[in-house]
């Protein structure tokens, strides 16, 4: 098989590539299409340094080729959509059912070879049968969606109540569907007005570029009251965070499920005034059934933000792409799995 093999910071190589083979429990995928993410990015950039060669890629969908030894859920044809983070199942952690917080936690791509290849290699747990009828271009984004149906969920939104997307790329564009779906009035805040007009054909009832009022102002247009019942923030910058606090009202809560990487200052004067509760969300625990569903009932429309697709063979313009403002969703589609 071809895979793109990242050799080190930024030396990303095509090559030909020994076909992983199914070990007992694992399951052997075509790569129909991947995303390319943040987080692929970062570990590209080196910014996130990696145990090289490695092949990066945790968003995909595959059709099964072979499956191992005691494989019963999945079987030869089968197409799958990835979940592809797996925690050790026997700590404190996992036990209790924070799986997607055990410190011994693998991800596909990252710890592991994953998907930007023509042939990908996964425990069967990792594995969703892909719901008929429902194209790959529109699954790809099941990963990204369980993010935020977690997140969503996470907010415990209550009916009648308003909320903010804080970002306008992909995980927020997904946000602001989840909530959607769930009933609330939604207002979406990005930095750039370029996605805003995405965001109301995906139902914002209201979008915000920031800098163009303040933020506090246009939460109280929408909510009719101090702000937002809830936060979403997507966008996993220092000032994304402060802008969620801003946008929330006394008594309500924020989740964060961007990556703040860097340290970020937080007025913790008006958290406790306010009596803000922040909540954090990573991943996902079982959200990925619950994420097909929404894309298979229509309530979340991925396909809108697939705005790039690129051969196994171009990966190098798929991250260079990744990086434009004009890109939301690069995806990748290995050869093989275009046959
Ligand atoms: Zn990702
Ligand atoms: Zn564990």
């Amino acid at each position: 098989m071809k895979a793109a093999i990242l050799h080190g910071p930024r030396d990303l190589r095509v090559e030909a590539a020994r076909d992983p083979e199914a070990g007992p429990g694992d399951v052997v995928l075509a790569v129909t299409m991947a995303g390319l993410c943040g987080t692929d990015y970062r570990i590209w950039s080196g910014d996130r340094p990696v145990a090289y060669p490695r092949v990066m890629g945790h968003e995909f969908i595959g059709r099964v080729l072979s499956v191992g030894s005691g494989v019963s859920r999945v079987k030869a044809g089968d197409r799958v959509a990835v979940e592809p983070n797996y925690s050790c199942g026997a700590c404190p952690l996992c036990r209790e059912g924070n799986r997607n917080l055990c410190l011994s936690r693998v991800a596909v791509g990252i710890d592991v070879d994953g998907c930007f290849a023509e042939i990908a290699r996964v425990p069967e747990r990792c594995c969703w049968q892909a719901p008929a009828g429902v194209a790959d271009e529109d699954l790809m984004v099941t990963e990204p969606l369980a993010v935020v149906v977690r997140a969503v969920n996470r907010g415990a939104l209550r009916p009648g109540e308003s909320a903010a997307v804080v970002g306008a790329g992909t995980l927020g564009l997904l946000a602001l569907q989840v909530l959607k779906g769930q009933g609330a009035r939604v207002l979406v805040v990005g930095r750039s007005a370029r996605r805003l007009p995405l965001a109301r054909e995906l139902g914002a009832d209201a979008t915000l570029r920031v800098g163009e009022e303040p933020l506090e102002r246009a939460a109280g247009r929408l909510s009719r009251r101090e702000g937002v019942d809830c936060v979403i923030e997507t966008a996993g910058t220092p000032e994304a965070v402060s802008h969620a606090l801003a946008l929330v009202r006394p008594g309500g809560r924020v989740v964060l499920t961007g990556l703040p990487h860097e340290p970020t200052p937080v007025q913790f004067f008006s958290v406790v005034r306010r009596e803000i509760t922040i909540t954090g969300s990573m991943i996902y625990q079982d959200e990925f059934p619950e994420a097909m569903r929404l894309v298979g009932a229509g309530t979340v429309r991925t396909r809108p933000l697939i705005t790039h697709r690129f051969g196994l063979d171009e990966i190098d313009r798929a991250f260079a792409v990744h990086a434009e403002p004009a890109s939301i969703k690069v995806a990748v589609v290995p050869s093989q799995g275009r046959a």
